[in-house]
């Protein structure tokens, strides 16, 4: 757990907030500024910066992450299809340094994303 990290804080309940997924190793929460219908968090329990931090040794995590955000996908109703997007760094638009895949669906999405 990193000390100042927004999605720490959430991971460990000093922020309280409702989670659509919780088990050992990811957690998930509706973001705050949607920009699609379902626009969902999944991330990391521990603090990961982003995923240009992840190795090899991260299998275990990413394919929860994934496996995660499908269910989740299908709980809110997606049989026509969503977007995961992890952005990273500066350029990549990442503005909370802990790593997060954005669940976004409910609309069509375009290409490329802006
Ligand atoms: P990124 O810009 O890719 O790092 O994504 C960070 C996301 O966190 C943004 O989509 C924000 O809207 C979202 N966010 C920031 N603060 C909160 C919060 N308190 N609760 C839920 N989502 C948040
Ligand atoms: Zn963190």
């Amino acid at each position: 757990m990193s000390a100042d990290c927004l999605f720490c804080r959430m991971a460990s309940g000093e922020i309280p907030v409702p989670k659509v997924h919780e088990d050992d190793l990811v957690f998930a929460i509706r973001d705050i500024n949607p920009q699609a219908p379902t626009h969902v968090l999944v991330m990391p329990v521990a603090h990961v910066p982003s995923a240009a931090a992840l190795t090899d040794a991260d299998g275990p995590l990413l394919a929860r992450l994934f496996s995660v955000a499908a269910r989740i996908a299908a709980g809110d109703g997606l049989e026509a299809g969503w977007r995961l997007v992890s952005n990273v760094g500066p350029d990549g638009g990442q503005t909370v340094p802990h790593l997060h895949l954005h669940l976004l669906g409910g609309r069509s999405m375009h290409w490329p994303p802006g």
